[in-house]
């Protein structure tokens, strides 16, 4: 058997698949040939790195590892503890909210009342009635003149 052939049953060697006579020949040539033999080392740990992958990839821990991390993090972090503070800050800004609101509320009823004066003031002023008035009393004023 030579290299070429050999290298090309290499893998099926590896995977056991050659007949019984076929498997004694590569098996022979390898032990003789440092060439196949660092062939059948670099598929070994091509096959090795393939199968660590697959366990990778299949690892059924990753999700819940990463999701315990992040936890981890927020627990540690500033926003960890305003998630733990927040129903008190809820309420905190509740009451802030209430307590602005009756303030603004009793500021519009002292508003509304000066609103209310000066349409006083300016119903005073600017009603047409008055106005009538006293252009009545010019009026009347020149008739008898
Ligand atoms: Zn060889």
């Amino acid at each position: 058997m030579d290299c070429k052939e050999c290298k090309n049953k290499l893998i099926f060697y590896f995977e056991n698949s050659l007949e019984k006579e076929e498997m004694g020949k590569v098996k022979n040539h390898i032990a003789l040939c440092d060439e196949c033999q660092s062939a059948l080392n670099q598929l070994v740990k091509s096959f090795e790195i393939i199968e660590i992958e697959k366990q990778m990839r299949a690892n059924p821990f990753l999700a819940t590892r990463v999701i315990q991390n992040i936890q981890n993090r927020s627990n540690n972090t500033v926003i960890g503890l305003i998630r733990k503070l927040q129903p008190a800050l809820f309420s905190l800004l509740l009451v802030v909210t209430l307590t602005l609101g009756i303030l603004l509320g009793n500021l519009y009823q002292i508003n509304n009342s000066d609103v209310y004066v000066s349409d006083q003031f300016e119903e005073l002023y600017i009603s047409d009635l008055n106005q009538e008035n006293i252009e009545l009393t010019f009026l009347t004023e020149t008739s008898n003149e």
